[in-house]
């Protein structure tokens, strides 16, 4: 045995451990070259969406009901039959859903009836039936499907009450007054659903852009604004924000997690006694055979063949979800794409196509928001 081995077999055994102890430990000088640097990097620490085609698990295609005079909130005559309408609310039926819901209540109790059919199963369904429940009506939902398979299952899941819920050339001018009563009530409502399972939620929304965004009127952005509703939305400075990026805002928003918020409110519907019953209505004559005398249509696209409204159109949106990412809890927009962290996903997408019926995921849409997407988080400071 030479000297340094008889040395290294010399140390007591608590030295050794020790020794073996503080190899595995995290080399200070290595992690904190500077601690107050890592304590503070000097700019919002933002953590980076994990982004690959084989981290997708589902695709999905959603309609949304769009008209453009917006949603149809009257009310008519059929028979002996009277039908509230509340449905066509594009991009912002979520957002709405308490507020139009309000809209078409004051409609129903105007009538003095007490047995109201509600037909849809959506989310304008669900909060039209819980806020008729309230008032103290008797409620059954008939619908054709329930969540998961509705439309309302294959949104986003943000406040934004204004997308895509009318085209401003056309709608009345009468509209915006409408939108603005239906948007402060549903805004009120949602604050009594916060902190309840975090089916909604407060994050933080990033608009990330090269330039400043050049607003185009009815392009499917927001054409109406309520200030002073959310949190203001903040400009970051270059120097404090991660992203290689010229104009960037961060407001704080409200999201909403879909599958959890739906079977909520459902629950609390059957809670207060209501029913629900599949039934498909195909023409009037079947509105015509409930025994109900007053019923609210909240059918969304289903409303068009049945009442033939001709403005009703589809605006597809596809969404493609990844396995959700613990850290990553905030929405963000870019140029052709945007992100918002769910507890049941990350859901990536999503464009907008008038007209189009067709339902079937576009891998080649799906590759383009990657790619955008995957370019923004890899210039994106760490
Ligand atoms: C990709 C995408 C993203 C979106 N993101 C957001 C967002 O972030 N925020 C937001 O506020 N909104 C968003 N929206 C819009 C929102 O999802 C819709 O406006 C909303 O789902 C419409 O709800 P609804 O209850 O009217 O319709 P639906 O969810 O379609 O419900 C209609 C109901 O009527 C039933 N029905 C249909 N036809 C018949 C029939 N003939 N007989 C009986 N029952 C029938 C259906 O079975 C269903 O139960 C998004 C939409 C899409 C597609």
């Amino acid at each position: 045995m030479n000297r340094r081995n008889f040395f290294e077999k010399a140390i007591p055994a608590s030295f050794a451990l020790s020794a073996v102890a503080s190899s595995c430990a995290p080399k200070a000088d290595l992690r904190y070259p500077d601690k107050h640097f890592h304590i503070s990097r000097g700019y919002h620490h933002i953590p980076k969406l994990r982004l690959s085609m084989d981290r997708i698990v589902k695709e999905t295609v959603g309609l949304r009901p769009f008209r453009a005079s917006g949603p149809r909130l009257d009310v008519e005559q059929l028979g002996n039959k009277t039908i509230v309408h509340n449905y066509g609310h594009g991009g912002s039926g979520w957002s709405l859903s308490w507020g139009t819901g309000n809209i078409a209540r004051k409609n129903v109790l105007a009538t003095g009836e007490k047995k109201i059919a509600v037909l849809g199963c959506g989310t304008v369904g669900i909060a039209t039936s819980r806020l008729l429940q309230e008032s103290g009506c008797e409620v059954t939902i008939y619908t054709k499907d329930v969540p998961p398979n509705v439309t309302s299952n294959l949104a986003t899941g943000t406040w934004s009450p204004a997308s895509r819920v009318c085209d401003k050339k056309i709608a009345k001018p009468e509209f915006q007054t409408i939108w603005e009563d239906a948007t402060r009530f549903s805004f009120r409502r949602f604050q009594f659903l916060l902190g309840m399972n975090d089916i909604a939620t407060w994050a933080e929304e990033y608009s990330v852009f090269r330039q400043e965004p050049v607003y185009v009127p009815g392009a499917g952005g927001e054409d109406f604004e309520i200030e002073g509703l959310l949190p203001e939305r903040v400009r970051l400075e270059k120097k404090e924000h991660p992203f290689k990026a010229d104009y960037v805002t961060r407001r704080t928003n409200i999201m909403f997690n879909i599958p959890t918020y739906l079977r909520h409110q459902l629950q609390d519907f059957t809670m207060f006694g209501g029913k629900v019953k599949i039934h498909e209505i195909k023409k009037l004559e079947d509105i015509d055979a409930l025994p109900e005398k007053v019923i609210v249509n909240c059918m969304g696209l289903g409303a068009k063949p049945v009442f033939n409204d001709e403005e009703l159109t589809p605006v597809s949106g596809q969404l493609s979800c990844l396995i959700p990412q613990g850290d990553v809890n905030y929405k963000l927009y870019t140029q052709g794409a945007n992100f918002i962290a769910r507890k049941d996903g990350i859901y990536i997408g999503s464009n907008g196509i008038v007209g189009n019926w067709d339902t079937t995921p576009s891998k080649e849409q799906t590759e383009k928001t990657v790619g955008i997407l995957m370019k923004l988080m890899e210039e994106m400071r760490g």
